[in-house]
């Protein structure tokens, strides 16, 4: 195989999921019918690495130094919602019943993974909870059992600061990852939520 396509190779085998024989059927793909898409791909990815940062205050995605929703005047400060991805607070914005503010782990605790606190930016939460607004933190963390045990560290975690924390209610299915989850059963489990 020529050096490039090799190279091309190994790096597309750093996307999830993908192993030597996908890698390589998305190289060939790439260079024998999408020129263009692939073209289109690399410039992408290099504006998106050089642009898309983590929020200062809530650690999501965005390309100023603080995203829309933190900056928000008509949030209400005192809320902080603690989700694992950007697509988790994008459901519990569809559900039109949250009305405060988001801290984002960027993933879960997950130790067979080698996946530990400070991976999903437990020191930044723990800064951001303890801002002197913020009266309550909702635990929003999938109801999976890496997510249970992610809302179960986060909370001894702040309820040793003083802080009081509260768990979604059980609407959610064990199991459940909040992204495919319909928005009125989170919207149930938000307003039920109950305090850790
Ligand atoms: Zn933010």
């Amino acid at each position: 195989m020529s050096k490039s396509l090799e190279f091309l190779t190994e790096a597309l085998r750093r996307l999830p999921g993908v192993g030597p024989k996908s890698a390589q059927r998305m190289a060939f793909h790439l260079l024998q019918h999408d020129r263009e898409g692939a073209a289109q791909l690399s410039r992408a990815l290099y504006q998106a690495v050089d642009a898309v940062h983590h929020c200062a205050l809530c650690n999501t995605f965005t390309e100023t130094e603080t995203c829309d929703t933190c900056i928000d005047e008509e949030r209400d400060r005192r809320l902080l919602c603690v989700v694992e991805t950007p697509a988790d607070q994008m459901m519990i914005e569809q559900t039109l019943t949250y009305k405060g503010l988001y801290f984002v782990l960027m993933g879960r605790l997950s130790p067979l993974d080698g996946i530990g606190p400070k991976d999903i930016h437990l020191e930044k939460l723990l800064a951001r909870a303890s801002d002197g607004v913020v009266s309550e933190v909702v635990l929003a963390t999938n109801f999976t059992n890496e997510g249970e045990a992610t809302a179960h560290y986060i909370s001894e975690m702040l309820k040793a600061r003083g802080l009081q924390v509260s768990r979604l209610a059980r609407g959610v299915p064990v199991g459940g990852e909040l992204e495919y989850v319909d928005a009125g059963t989170i919207a149930r489990a938000m307003l039920d939520r109950r305090s850790t």
